[in-house]
């Protein structure tokens, strides 16, 4: 069973990734986690019996998060850039926030998309996202940081997440939604679990798909957010990650797998008919365009963990959305001293190269060679990461490359011709 279980994943996850860059890798993630730290799993399963629990109770005594009651969750959101491209502005990050709440409140002007077998477990989940006005100093804040990394690209193993490891550290997990936005090898996001460790609570979204107004147009409304952040508030895939598996709620049919693209009609599998797989849920895979719905079931299981001594009963308490006590802006961190351009061969004879990977914002800028008399002899516009400069015309000696930004940091670097 277990070996025909992997080979129905591999499967899955290698076709999936020769159609497009993969959807969603949480569950890979989460596998991974529970193999270096086994432990984790009484943790989840002590989770999933408070979820049932908390459940049971909605029905049977109406608890206040059973309904009406707007649960409210701070923001804040790490922007991780390498390419100055990547450095999304407030306007992405304000639509991607409002993708948020369209869908968790159900305002989303698709709904009429969903089939009419379905509308009746349709749920308006009464769920919020605003991003921060108090830092966990109680400082004002955008809830929006960005931060300069010379990282180029990222795999899920939560990097991203420690400034240590050139990303950026999680603000307080019981009082905040973080989430990194970054360039994350493809995959388009995926989400920590529930019960996890707090410094790696969150959610990782790709660059390339965060906001409405990014490029990849079958990702372009928001939703892989709104999927990661169903993750990260207990949600399972519809298909419970293996072939017709248990995703722990009732009203989404039992489907066999994922689907991809923008399919219509009924599609039937697992004797789920008539009304067949609920693609178009945001715990599937489809295209953005072509889902539109969370359903009763899912909002519960969600809210369970807002509930008196859940995981998430914490978040009710911020103080994430107050007036902050003090009106100062923290300073964006500077990116560590010790990546500096660097220059080779030196000596050189006619090829000096200037090696600018760590920091593209140079490029752009003019770099001067100046000789012992401090008159400059050469002047070149950085065009590349690894701009050749050609220093065959100069007489040998000893000579200074020196370059100035914006920001104030400085190249300054002596070279030898021979
Ligand atoms: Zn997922």
């Amino acid at each position: 069973m277990k070996i025909w279980f992997g080979f129905v994943l591999f499967i899955a996850v290698f076709t999936h990734q020769l159609a497009a860059q993969v959807r969603c890798s949480t569950f890979e993630y989460q596998q991974e986690q529970l193999l270096t730290n086994p432990s984790l799993q009484n943790k989840i399963n002590a989770i999933e019996a408070f979820t049932k629990k908390a459940i049971k109770n909605f029905q049977n005594i109406r608890s206040r998060l059973d309904g009406n009651f707007v649960i409210r969750i701070p923001v804040v959101v790490h922007i991780l850039y390498h390419d100055p491209s990547e450095d999304i502005s407030d306007n992405q990050v304000m639509e991607q926030i409002e993708a948020l709440n369209r869908d968790y409140r159900r305002l989303n002007a698709d709904t009429v998309n969903t089939p009419s077998y379905f509308k009746p477990v349709a749920a308006d989940c009464n769920i919020e996202f605003l991003l921060a006005t108090s830092d966990p100093m109680q400082r004002s804040t955008t809830g929006i940081i960005r931060k300069y990394t010379p990282i180029r690209s990222w795999d899920e193993d939560d990097k991203m997440k420690f400034s240590a490891s050139l990303g950026d550290d999680a603000w307080d997990a019981t009082s905040y939604l973080n989430i990194w936005v970054c360039n994350i090898k493809g995959i388009l996001g995926y989400s920590s679990f529930v019960g996890g460790p707090a410094n790696v609570d969150g959610v990782v979204i790709n660059t390339s798909v965060f906001g409405q107004s990014n490029t990849i147009s079958t990702y372009d409304k928001g939703r892989t957010a709104v999927h990661e952040v169903g993750h990260w508030l207990n949600l399972k895939h519809l298909w419970g990650d293996t072939d017709c598996g248990d995703d722990s709620v009732a009203d989404t049919p039992k489907q066999s797998t994922y689907t991809v693209g923008c399919p219509s009609g009924i599609r039937i599998s697992c004797d789920n008919a008539p009304n067949g797989n609920m693609y178009m849920n945001y715990m599937d895979f489809t295209y953005d365009d072509c889902m539109n719905m969370f359903t009763q079931g899912q909002k519960e299981r969600m809210r369970a963990l807002f509930e008196s001594e859940g995981p998430r009963y914490s978040i009710l308490f911020s103080r994430g959305l107050d007036t902050p006590l003090i009106y100062q802006t923290p300073k964006p961190d500077e990116p560590p001293q010790w990546l500096h351009p660097q220059i080779y061969p030196n000596p050189a004879s006619n090829d000096l190269y200037l090696d600018v990977e760590y920091d593209v914002r140079w490029i752009g800028k003019t770099v001067n060679l100046i000789n012992l008399q401090g008159k400059i002899v050469k002047q070149v516009v950085i065009s590349s990461e690894y701009q050749k400069i050609d220093i065959s015309s100069l007489a040998g000696g000893m000579y200074f490359l020196f370059a100035k930004k914006e920001d104030g940091a400085t190249i300054r670097m002596k070279f030898i011709k021979q």
